[in-house]
């Protein structure tokens, strides 16, 4: 069995680096503030040329120019609610780009305030919000971590700085933390039951140094975490970053610039509107076919997309296969894959069946041929050694007993 489901699970999970840091770290209470972005985790297949974390996920950023529609999901604290309201527009003063606030209907990011449920403050990055249904929050605040003016302002801007794609600064590449791992590894395991693995997806991560999109290293930025001494070999540590700094504003303003166009372009793939995907056996085929229902929209540049289904059990994990034509991530599934343009609006499978994902039944495994597993749907985009996740649907059953 793969863990495929670990990985895109363990990218939600959403607890902090800066967590560990509670027992050496006077107030704010860190355990309430822990801040991760949710990023897809590719590292179980390819094998990319990244030396280093970024800061910006270029593959994940909005159009420039856009106005990304929010709403706050509470009805509760009018004055936190205003607060968000302010402050995520300080991000309108660098970048060509706008928050409108709406009380109801569709939205591009949905905001939670919570208070003390143990979840952290955490968003989801850019575009990847669109991944997430209507009536879920992608933007969870807890406002038992709104200790300060100070804290308060810093939390708000922070993850609506992952909301327009913004990463954690202390992952650029070009930082130069040398970490202490093992302690790392070690608290993290005590208290947050987290294993290597995790450790690795959520703080030691290696991103391509194209993320950086030509900036240097910013101690100072508010995309920052706080380092303590003892989480460094070199006892090199960071302190809270209370504001935007000169760094933020120039990174954000290249990647959403007020004049002329974002330098560093690629292919910006989203999907709405996946609704099923139907699943049939058929004895005249001799496979099984996929037809997940979806709309792709591309921008951005020109790129490579790939369209998977995979067979997964009740938990989600993958079956080890022995085809050789029909493996996705070393697993029983089948794949699809294209070039397509910037700036299309692609419909598949509504009303009728135009696009199959197949998979002939001599390349299912034995064991769970005829029997009722379950597949899930992803679409990931390719480039310039780069595979990102475009969506990944839930679980769909398929019944191939005949
Ligand atoms: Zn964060």
């Amino acid at each position: 069995m793969k863990k495929l489901r670990y990985y895109l699970v363990a990218a939600t999970m959403l607890l902090g680096a800066a967590q560990i840091n509670a027992q050496v770290k006077k107030a704010p209470d860190y355990k309430k503030m822990g801040c991760a972005t949710i990023e897809p985790t590719t590292t179980f297949a390819f094998d990319t040329t990244g030396k280093g974390r970024g800061l910006a996920d270029n593959y994940y950023l909005w159009d420039n120019g856009k106005t990304i529609i929010v709403r706050i999901m509470n009805t509760g604290n009018s004055k936190y609610k205003e607060l968000v309201k302010k402050y995520a527009k300080e991000w309108e003063k660098y970048a060509n780009i706008k928050f409108q606030f709406v009380e109801t209907g569709n939205s591009h990011v949905r905001v939670i305030l919570t208070g003390n449920d143990g979840g952290g403050n955490y968003s989801r990055l850019g575009t990847q919000a669109l991944n997430v249904p209507q009536n879920e929050h992608t933007l969870h605040l807890d406002t038992t971590s709104f200790v300060s003016p100070e804290y308060t302002y810093t939390a708000i801007v922070h993850e609506f700085g992952h909301a327009i794609g913004l990463m954690h600064e202390h992952m650029s590449p070009t930082s130069g933390i040398k970490w202490d791992k093992n302690r790392v590894y070690a608290s993290y395991k005590l208290l947050q039951g987290w294993d290597k693995e995790m450790v690795d997806a959520q703080l030691f991560r290696k991103f391509n140094v194209s993320y950086t999109n030509g900036s240097k290293y910013d101690k100072l930025s508010i995309m920052h975490y706080p380092i303590s001494r003892w989480e460094t070999l070199d006892g090199y540590s960071v302190d809270w970053n209370y504001s935007i700094s000169q760094g933020d504003k120039d990174l954000i303003g290249s990647l959403y610039p007020k004049k002329g166009n974002r330098i560093n372009e690629v292919p910006r793939f989203t999907v709405s509107d996946f609704s099923k995907m139907d699943v049939e056996n058929s004895v005249v085929k001799k496979g099984v076919s996929f037809y997940p229902s979806f709309t792709i929209n591309t921008a951005g540049k020109e790129g490579r997309v790939y369209y998977l289904a995979i067979f997964t059990d009740e938990n989600g994990n993958m079956f080890e296969t022995k085809s050789e034509n029909y493996k996705v991530f070393g697993a029983a599934g089948t794949s699809k894959t294209t070039v397509l343009a910037p700036g299309q609006k692609i419909e598949f499978n509504k009303g009728k069946h135009d696009m199959e994902l197949f998979i002939p039944t001599s390349d299912i495994p034995e064991n769970i041929r005829n029997k009722n597993v379950k597949a899930i749907f992803y679409v990931f985009l390719y480039d310039n050694d780069e595979l990102k996740i475009v969506y990944s649907s839930t679980a769909v059953n398929c019944n191939m007993a005949r």
